[in-house]
C-alpha cells in the first residue's frame, strides 16, 4: 500500500489501473472544489521560429513552443504545425521525436508511434505529449511488473484483474504501457497526463483528471464514445486510490497548459 505520507516528494511511481466497472455510476459526489472556467489567453506571441541543429536545440525549441501552447486553450495540431516550418526535419511521428519511444519490440513499437501520431495531431494531446518531451520523458511498450516497481505499489493500483495498465515513473523520466491495456490509446494519454504533471507525486485528483482527460482524447483520436459523463468518470476512478492524498496541484498544471479539468 503506498500510505499518503510517502507520496510527498514526487518520488512515487504513478500506476493506472483501470477498473473494467468503470461504467458504473458514480455514487459519491466529488469532494473537490474544481474550477471549470475558461483560461483568458494572454495576447498571441509571434510564432516560433525552430532552430534545431541540434538535439538540446531541438528540446529548447520544444521548449519555447511549449510556452506558446500555454496560453492556447484550443486549436490546430500544433506540433505539426511546428514541424513544418523551415528548416531541417527533425520530427517524425507526427512530430514526435524519434528518441521519444523507446520500445524494443518492432510491432508494438509501431503500435506505439501509431498513438503518438494520433495524440500529437489532438489539441489536448499535443500539449501533454509536448511537456512529457519537453520534460525529458520516454515512453515504451512493456511489462510494468518489469519495472523494479515494488510488488506492493503494483498490487495497489493493478485493476480488477491484477492488471497494472500503465506505469509513470517521475524519476526515470519513464512510462511504461501494458501492451495488454484494454484501452490502449486512452493509456497513453492518462500517462502523459501524470508525466506533464509538476505536482507533488500522485493525488486522487490527477488520477480522475487523467483519465477525464484520456477518454476525452480517446473519443476524438478514435472515435471511442467515454464511458458516462466526465464527472462519473472521475468519481469512479478517484474510488481506485483511497490512499492518495485529495490533491496535487494538478488543475493548477493543467490550467497553465491551457486544458480544462472538465470541460464545459
Ligand atoms: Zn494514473
Amino acid at each position: 500500500m503506498i500510505s499518503p505520507s510517502a507520496l510527498v516528494g514526487g518520488q512515487q511511481p504513478k500506476l493506472l489501473g483501470v477498473s473494467p466497472n468503470v461504467n458504473s455510476p458514480a455514487k459519491t459526489a466529488s469532494p473537490f472544489q474544481l474550477d471549470t472556467t475558461t483560461n483568458t489567453p494572454a495576447a498571441t506571441p509571434a510564432p516560433a521560429k525552430l532552430q534545431a541543429d541540434t538535439v538540446v536545440g531541438a528540446l529548447a525549441s520544444i521548449a519555447q513552443v511549449l510556452t506558446l501552447l500555454a496560453t492556447k486553450t484550443t486549436g490546430t495540431p500544433l506540433i505539426n504545425a511546428n514541424a513544418a516550418g523551415s528548416g531541417p526535419a527533425l520530427l517524425t511521428n507526427g512530430g514526435v521525436p524519434s528518441t521519444f519511444n523507446t520500445t524494443t519490440d518492432p510491432s508494438q513499437k509501431t503500435r506505439l508511434d501509431g498513438t503518438l501520431a494520433k495524440v500529437a495531431n489532438d489539441p489536448e494531446g499535443s500539449v501533454l505529449l509536448q511537456k512529457a518531451i519537453a520534460k525529458g520523458y520516454t515512453i515504451e511498450v512493456g511489462d510494468p511488473n518489469a519495472a523494479g516497481v515494488a510488488q506492493a505499489d503494483l498490487d495497489e493500483e493493478a485493476d480488477a484483474g491484477g492488471q497494472v495498465n500503465g506505469l509513470t515513473l517521475p524519476d526515470k523520466k519513464k512510462i511504461i504501457i501494458n501492451p495488454n491495456a484494454p484501452d490502449f490509446d486512452k493509456t497513453v494519454v492518462h500517462e502523459l497526463v501524470h508525466a506533464a504533471s509538476d505536482g507533488d507525486g500522485n493525488s486522487q485528483q490527477e488520477e480522475g483528471f487523467a483519465d477525464v482527460i484520456g477518454f476525452r482524447v480517446y473519443n476524438r483520436i478514435d472515435g471511442v464514445a467515454p464511458p458516462g459523463s466526465e464527472q462519473s468518470i472521475f468519481n469512479a476512478k478517484i474510488q481506485s486510490y483511497p490512499n492518495l492524498q485529495a490533491t496535487n496541484g494538478i488543475l493548477d498544471t493543467l490550467a497553465q497548459l491551457g486544458l480544462k479539468g472538465f470541460s464545459a
